[in-house]
């Protein structure tokens, strides 16, 4: 088993699939893109689903499969197929920017994928072009409606953006209303390829509730799944509900159970680390099975503590590089 030296066990594992995307998010990478790397750099699909199987017979039960956006790498449901044959697993989650995904649902469906997590950071249409830089807010609005009316657990991800979409806060809510899903609101981080940006707000999570209070009156707070990384509510008499992910001040590290692996095969403890070692060289420099079960579980005891942690260990001190490059 995965167990770290503050006694947290591991059942989770992020894979990011590429660092490749469709949409160019402002508070995730510059105008121009990021720089991505060779294909032959980014780790196969069936190096990611050694790694997986390896990591499921270590304890490791929930996937969530994320990039850069998955659904541009060439035969992702293909792999998708693959991974839902681990019966170890108990959850394949998705996270998507979902331009590309409303013929997949049924798909989706039948490989019992659990969750999609939509990013949809807007309910405008011009200020999502705004946002994303490109031009596909039909697309994302039909994925919401068919997701909505599937089996899939549907998630809004909703990154709280100062000067931008902080007026759009209440209609998120508003949507929960008579919505079967869950809006969630991100603290944003300055992973976005630059680093901090310029502003003078800081939507934290007491801001981001502060704000929700002065429109409810009757916010319930729903009791938080272990290892949740949101802090979870519901309005009364509301179908969905809401929650805040306080991603950026970091409260939700006592009882992490993550790892993520990049799209490069870079092991990170903690989503501030800047990676403790690369599995894709391990593994083409003939590891086996057995080599991979010992190295994850003594790198495993490296996780620090927390982010503020994590982020003081880094060799390179800035936090800039893009959410796309380490998987979000
Ligand atoms: N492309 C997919 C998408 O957008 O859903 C998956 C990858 S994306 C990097 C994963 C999540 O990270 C998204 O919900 C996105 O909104 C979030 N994200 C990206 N950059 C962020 C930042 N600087 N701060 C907070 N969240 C961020
Ligand atoms: Fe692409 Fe997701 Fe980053 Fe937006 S947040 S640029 S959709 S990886």
């Amino acid at each position: 088993m995965l167990t770290d030296k503050f006694g947290r066990q591991i059942t989770y594992l992020r894979l990011a699939i590429t660092d490749r995307c469709n949409l160019r998010c402002q508070y995730c990478m510059p105008a121009k893109g990021i720089d991505i790397v060779d294909r032959k750099e980014l780790l196969t699909y069936k190096e990611m689903y050694r790694i997986t199987r390896v990591l499921s017979e270590l304890g490791v039960n929930k996937v969530r499969l994320t990039g850069g956006e998955p659904f541009v790498r060439k035969d992702f449901i293909h792999f998708l197929e693959t991974l839902s044959f681990n019966d170890k697993l108990k959850q394949i989650n998705i996270t998507t920017n979902g331009a590309l995904i409303a013929k997949h649902i049924p798909t989706l469906e039948k490989l019992g994928i659990n969750s999609v997590n939509l990013s949809i950071d807007t309910l405008q249409a011009d200020k999502f072009k705004k946002i994303t830089r490109r031009d596909v807010f039909e697309e994302t609005i039909q994925t919401l409606e068919k997701l909505l009316a599937s089996k899939l657990i549907l998630k809004l991800n909703v990154v709280v953006l100062p000067e931008s979409n902080t007026d759009e806060i209440l209609d998120f809510i508003e949507l929960t209303k008579d919505k079967d899903l869950a809006v969630r609101f991100i603290e944003e981080m300055p992973f976005n390829g630059i680093g901090l940006r310029k502003t003078n707000e800081v939507w934290n999570l007491n801001k981001i509730y502060n704000e929700i209070k002065k429109g409810y009156k009757d916010i319930i707070p729903l009791a938080n799944k272990k290892s949740s990384t949101s802090q979870n509510y519901k309005i009364e008499n509301y179908k969905g509900s809401f929650g805040i992910i306080p991603a950026f001040t970091r409260t939700i590290c006592h009882d992490c159970n993550r790892i993520r692996i990049t799209a490069t095969g870079m092991f990170k403890n903690c989503l501030f680390d800047d990676g403790v070692f690369n599995i894709r060289d391990f593994i083409r420099n003939g590891a086996s099975d057995n080599d991979l079960k010992k190295l994850f579980i003594s790198t495993v005891q490296q996780k620090p503590e927390n982010g503020f942690i994590a982020e003081t260990n880094r060799k390179n001190k800035k936090v800039s590089e893009s959410m796309s490059t380490i998987g979000g």
